[in-house]
């Protein structure tokens, strides 16, 4: 079958057949669909994030269902699923108390299925899959728990959205935040992860929400997703224009959600007093923040993290399929532009100048 294959990072991936093995126990074959291009991949790509290589990447995949390995009961053959990046246990201790996101049963070595192994080659060389899903492929062999049922009527090139990074921004604000009705909100960093952020805040019926970016044509995608102001730094200054809507006090919640010191930095200092700031964004190796203590007491100000907007995925991820087709949150307009396999190097190449919101990579 049909791959696009990193081998070093900062070169392009390379499309070409590989051989994928039939789905051991547990594990489910799945004809990919579509794949959203994300941002993480393009962490892979550049080296930030260290991964073994080569490996196949793409984590925000759909398809339908192929083959099933033996003691699978969750999915059939023909069933369409959105593929989790996050394999879940369902006893470990996480999984018990309903944050089956931070299940703690994952193997330890990274690039392979739960049993250690790859299912990709090459000549009888391993190749890695990314994130348990490796959908950069027409097809991928994924953990059972990562095969998550949705409904037939949705176009895949939309459901896959749900995969990543419709359910980490709506999810770090409804599971993590829980930002309530009226709150004001900022968000720093409107790619595909921040703009679900803003239409989160929006469904969570929030009042203001302040999104910042360095990009114009993010910040006009904000408003369609919700934003109520949107302020460029490059022209004013944020931290500012908050405290100015704000009357003095700072957001309720705040987001960051392009991880880096600086803007964590920022994000938490817009922070109000007993408001939640929340980081969305993955921070490069070695990125430390720096903090007076005093604010988390004297101000009762919280900082915390959210992974994988805390999804427990066969809850979460048909919920938002459903309140995609019930029009009641947007995928569609992440979209700008959709490619074939062969065109997975353009689509990382536009997000990486910041043209793109989302590209979706089709296969049918
Ligand atoms: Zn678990
Ligand atoms: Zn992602």
């Amino acid at each position: 079958m049909k791959a696009a294959v990193l081998y070093e990072p900062r070169k392009p991936m390379v499309i070409e057949d590989l051989k994928l093995a039939p789905p051991k126990a547990g594990e489910v074959r799945v004809k990919v669909a579509a794949n959203g291009a994300c941002h993480s991949d393009l962490h892979v790509m550049t080296g930030d994030m260290r991964m073994p290589l080569p490996m196949v990447l793409g984590h925000e995949g759909a398809g339908i269902v192929a083959e099933v390995g033996a003691g699978v009961a969750s999915v059939k053959e023909g069933d369409h699923v959105v593929l989790s990046f996050s394999p879940v246990c369902g006893y470990c201790h996480y999984c018990t108390q309903g944050q089956p996101h931070l299940c703690i049963t994952r193997p330890q070595g990274l690039g392979t299925l739960m049993d250690g192994t790859t299912r990709l080659s090459k000549n009888g060389s391993e190749i890695f899959h990314f994130c348990y899903a490796a959908t950069f492929a027409e097809e991928a062999v994924v953990p059972e728990s990562c095969a998550i049922k949705i409904r037939d009527d949705v176009p895949l090139d939309r459901a896959c959205f749900v995969g990543c990074g419709t359910m980490t921004g709506i999810g770090a604000v409804i599971n993590t935040a829980k930002v309530r009705p009226g709150a004001n909100v900022a968000v720093i960093g409107c790619g595909g992860v921040g703009l679900n952020v803003i239409q989160g805040a929006a469904l969570a019926g929030a009042h203001e929400i302040v999104a910042i970016d360095l990009l114009a044509n993010k910040l006009e995608l904000a408003k369609v997703f919700g934003a109520t102001k949107v302020v460029n730094p490059s022209q004013d200054d944020a931290y500012k224009a908050v405290m100015d809507l704000t009357h003095g006090s700072g957001v309720d919640y705040a987001f960051e959600v392009i991880s880096s010191p600086k803007t964590i930095e920022l994000a938490f200092r817009m922070t109000g007093r007993g408001g939640t700031c929340t980081i969305v964004g993955v921070s490069p190796e070695g990125a430390r923040i720096s903090f007076n203590p005093n604010v988390f007491t004297l101000m009762e100000k919280r900082l915390i993290g959210s992974y994988y907007g805390s999804t427990r995925p066969r809850i979460d991820m048909p919920l938002l399929i459903d309140l995609y087709m019930d029009k009641k949150i947007k995928i569609d307009e992440l979209v700008s532009r959709t490619f074939p396999l062969e065109g997975v190097n353009e689509a990382y190449d536009l997000l990486r100048k910041g043209e793109t919101s989302r590209s979706v990579i089709k296969f049918f």
